[in-house]
């Protein structure tokens, strides 16, 4: 062992990291949730943590403002939970919309750079942002990078090495509203770390399992669906039908729900053959993750992955934990 080789070698035992554990984790995964919510603090935070693992939250200073997170509770997420906080804008408007009756420097003083103040003034550590409604132009991101170090650029299979050419960071969601299968989700924590990449995936809040109903669809007619059992829906939520829970490909065909009564939802949108009676069917949320799926990624994840935030990525502190690893298996 050489010289390096030992100090490295010590590098890994002073981080708590057994040989082992280094060779089998490869590949990373960049958790994210947008927008700002008190239970990223008390629940999702603990929750990552347990899996050995970190993530970066976007706020937006409206909720910051209106009292669902306090400057408080995200620098305890920095502090205490390793998370990286980032900005989503301070009023979250859609960015390509605000810059046609406006401008794009009326937008960075507006938009994002009050923002950034109040959460650096604050003590957080802010180097990355996420465009509200991930809406952007190739104008209003080039002005963004002149602040951050990167931004969200949503892709279907969100795989990187790091930040690519335009700045972008790609990334897909854990929502409910677009319900990617965990088969599907295990296929690409599979790649990411088969091919030593980054897995990014954001999403907003995780939900108990009860706020969510699945059961076995009765009937369909040509815009309700009856189910086995009584559908509760929250109002105040924008809630959506995942149909065909048991042969869920991908991504698609996800429908909204108007409302519900006893068994019987109405749903907006329903295509002909879409619903099939028989299967199973989830109701629920549309921007939250269910708990128990949440916690089988976690589980999957962190036997196979690192956690890393954006931050990490960004300065590719991601690439010592490879030099690392290569230095160790030739020892
Ligand atoms: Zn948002």
């Amino acid at each position: 062992m050489n010289k390096m080789g030992s100090m490295l070698s010590m590098l890994l035992l002073a981080g708590g990291l057994s040989a082992g554990a280094a060779d089998e984790l490869r590949g990373g995964l960049v958790l994210q949730f947008d927008d700002g919510w008190h239970s990223w603090l008390t629940e999702v935070a603990p929750l990552v943590q347990e899996h050995g693992g970190v993530a970066t939250g976007f706020v937006n200073n409206k909720y910051i403002d209106g009292g669902r997170i306090s400057i408080d509770e995200l620098l305890r997420l920095q502090e205490d939970y390793g998370w990286e906080i980032g900005s989503h804008t301070a009023n979250h408007y859609n960015a390509p919309r605000y810059v046609q009756t406006k401008s794009v420097d009326d937008w960075l003083a507006n938009e994002l750079d009050p923002s950034l103040k109040v959460l650096r003034d604050g003590g957080l550590e802010v180097n990355a942002m996420v465009f509200p409604f991930n809406a952007l132009t190739p104008e209003v991101a080039e002005a963004a990078m002149t602040r951050v170090g990167s931004y969200r650029r949503i892709d279907s299979l969100a795989l990187a090495k790091g930040v690519r050419p335009d700045g972008s960071l790609p990334g897909t969601s854990i929502d409910t509203t677009q319900y990617a299968p965990m088969k599907l989700i295990k296929k690409w924590i599979d790649m990411a770390h088969k091919r030593d990449l980054n897995l990014f995936l954001y999403g907003h809040r995780i939900l108990p399992d009860s706020a969510f109903t699945e059961g076995t669809v009765l009937a369909v007619s040509s815009n309700t669906v009856t189910l086995d059992q009584p559908v509760r829906l929250d109002a105040a939520e924008d809630n959506v039908l995942i149909p065909n829970m048991a042969k869920r490909q991908n991504m698609q065909n996800t429908f909204s729900v108007s409302s519900a009564e006893g068994n019987r939802i109405t749903v907006s949108g329903l295509l002909p053959g879409a619903v099939e009676v028989g299967a199973s069917a989830l109701v629920g949320p549309s921007y939250g993750t269910r708990l128990s799926d949440f916690n089988e990624m976690l589980a999957y994840a962190a036997e196979r992955l690192h956690f890393y935030t954006v931050n990490d990525i960004q300065t590719l502190r991601h690439k010592e934990d490879v030099a690392l690893e290569i230095s160790n298996r030739s020892e």
